[in-house]
């Protein structure tokens, strides 16, 4: 590991890291070309040359790094990063005890800045069968920076509990996607394919070793449960984006009459079959449609089709042939259509993991919407991330998710 060096940051942000901003920011910085590589410790001093904070170098979007401790003598070592584990471990008792029961069986355990280290997640995923807790543990690294740490913070994960097996996400090209390897395994046992894990009682088959995604994200569980316990019973459901169509499966088993789940992907298609399936729904008393949304919008309404609820669940940003999508310019379009095909009293849950803007713009983006076709409504809940997605104080940009339960009134 290189040495540690001093950023002299400029005087107006003293405070704003005196009190525990955790994100480096270029533009704080003084002495910026002395950073040169990714993983260097650095000490965040003042003007004055006083000791602020300690953290490190590394590149995630627009950020230079993150604090990790505001003791000067703390190293960052295994032991550090053992304490950050346990630490975070034991924030989540009550999740491994609902693991132990096997209700949820997969949930974060680690959540970046939130359990203070940056740029670091640590994902729990155990066998819906297992008798004992150790299970599998996925680390997604968000910058080179983060990764050269790798090895001590592996070994401090097996130090602070048993695991099963380790894998690995690493998100650190220039646009923070995912890279691409041989294997995404680390070490231990590998992981059945798929294993099946639980999620409130329901199965979910994921992939450990699969490209970006495992199948299930873990931030919605609390979305996914309310949509099947009270809202589901006797509707027809629209999934919208719906990839392994976790959403439509939850209304399946909440009661719905049916779900119809449309995604681009192909492998959308054989993922929802298996989703249903291992939930003993049968998929074709479903419908799994590949094709754009907007493009099944359209049809649709030519076929005049109305639901009772219309899930909204688009990536911050996409690129398919024939058009780029992005949510903060989109989004009021996107609602405009589900609108259109969601029948009177029916619910939209409108949802969207973009960092670009908060709850505020979104539920403009709600009210723009139905202003703008002359319709009423009621919000009835919202949801952000779940519990296990720890979110710091001072760094509320953290809490990305927003998701909002509407209901049409006209
Ligand atoms: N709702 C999902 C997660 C959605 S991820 C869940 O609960 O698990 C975003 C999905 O949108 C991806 O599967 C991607 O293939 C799909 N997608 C992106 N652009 C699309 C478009 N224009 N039409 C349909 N699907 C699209």
């Amino acid at each position: 590991m290189s040495n540690t060096i001093n950023l002299k940051i400029k005087s107006k942000y003293v405070q704003t890291y005196q009190e525990k901003y955790p994100l480096i920011e270029k533009e704080i910085i003084e002495n910026i070309d002395d950073l040169k590589e990714e993983g260097t410790t650095v000490n965040i001093m003042s003007p004055k040359n006083k000791f602020i904070a300690k953290g490190y170098y590394g590149r995630q979007n627009k950020g230079y790094g993150w604090v990790l401790t505001y003791d000067k003598n703390e190293q960052i070592d295994k032991n550090f990063f053992v304490k950050k584990i346990k630490n975070a471990i034991k924030k989540r008792e009550d999740f491994y005890a609902e693991a132990k029961k096997n209700i949820t069986t997969a949930f974060r355990v680690l959540n970046g800045e939130g359990d203070g280290v940056g740029g670091l997640t640590i994902d729990y995923f155990s066998e819906s069968s297992a008798s004992t807790c150790a299970g599998y543990y996925m680390l997604t690294w968000y910058s080179i920076g983060i990764y050269t740490f790798k090895e001590m913070i592996v070994e401090a994960l097996k130090e602070s509990i048993d695991c099963k097996g380790i894998y690995e996400k690493k998100r650190f090209d220039t646009k923070g996607q995912y890279l691409e390897d041989n294997s995404d395994f680390i070490c231990g046992e590998e992981a059945p394919k798929p294993l099946i894990v639980r999620e409130n009682n329901v199965n979910f088959a994921v992939y450990l070793d699969d490209g970006a995604m495992t199948g299930i994200f873990l931030d919605q569980k609390e979305v996914r449960k309310t949509i099947r316990d009270k809202y589901s019973k006797g509707k027809t459901v629209l999934n919208a984006f719906s990839y392994t169509s976790a959403f439509s499966v939850y209304a399946a088993l909440g009661g719905a009459l049916k779900t119809t789940s449309v995604d681009l992907a192909k492998r959308s298609l054989p993922k929802t079959s298996e989703q249903f399936c291992i939930n003993d729904i049968d998929p074709k008393s479903q419908e799994i449609i590949v094709d754009d949304v907007f493009n099944y919008f359209k049809y649709a309404v030519k076929k005049q089709y109305k639901f009772d609820m219309v899930v909204l669940d688009p990536p911050s940003f996409a690129r398919s042939k024939k058009m780029t999508f992005s949510v903060s310019k989109d989004y009021v379009k996107l609602l405009k259509e589900a609108i259109s095909i969601t029948n009177k009293n029916g619910i939209i849950v409108a949802s969207t993991n973009s960092a670009n803007f908060g709850m505020m713009k979104f539920r403009q983006f709600i009210e723009q919407a139905f202003r703008e076709i002359g319709g009423k409504y009621d919000i009835l809940e919202t949801y952000s991330l779940s519990k296990d997605f720890t979110v710091c104080n001072e760094f509320k940009e953290g809490n990305y998710l927003k998701v909002v339960f509407i209901k049409k009134v006209k």
